[in-house]
């Protein structure tokens, strides 16, 4: 039975991107009950300040959810890249990524390089 050998890093790095995972996909379950109890159980009294904060709160997580989910899937892609083997590899380039940025970012596509060109065309998103 073919074995893909991973190296102590890769095997390393596999567990960090596999625990951030179980912690986002944690992350957007919660979220997903907390949404479905909101609309479920409106409080009776609410005051002006309660729904200020409550709105507020809701953009918050929003943005944060959207976040997680990004970063969920940048890590699923990092896992399929870790069982086809070329993990590690720049996704533009195909040169090997830096360990330390690899340490950093476990879920990186791009070596330094490449991941500066792709920032550069697109708008920072506000
Ligand atoms: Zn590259």
């Amino acid at each position: 039975m073919p074995v893909l050998v991973a190296s102590p890093v890769t095997q390393q790095l596999a567990a960090k991107l596999r625990l951030r995972a179980a912690e986002l996909s944690a992350l957007l379950q919660q979220h997903a009950g907390a949404a479905v109890l909101a609309t479920d159980n409106p409080p009776d009294v609410l005051d002006f300040k309660d729904v200020a904060a409550g709105d507020r709160q809701a953009i918050i997580d929003e943005a944060a959810l959207a976040s997680a989910t990004a970063e969920l899937q940048r890590i699923v892609a990092a896992l399929r890249r870790l069982g086809d083997g070329s993990y590690g590899e720049c996704q533009d380039c195909g040169e090997p990524i830096d360990e330390r940025r690899l340490f950093a970012l476990p879920a990186t596509p791009f070596c330094t390089a490449c991941q500066a060109i792709h920032e550069r065309p697109a708008m920072p998103r506000r």
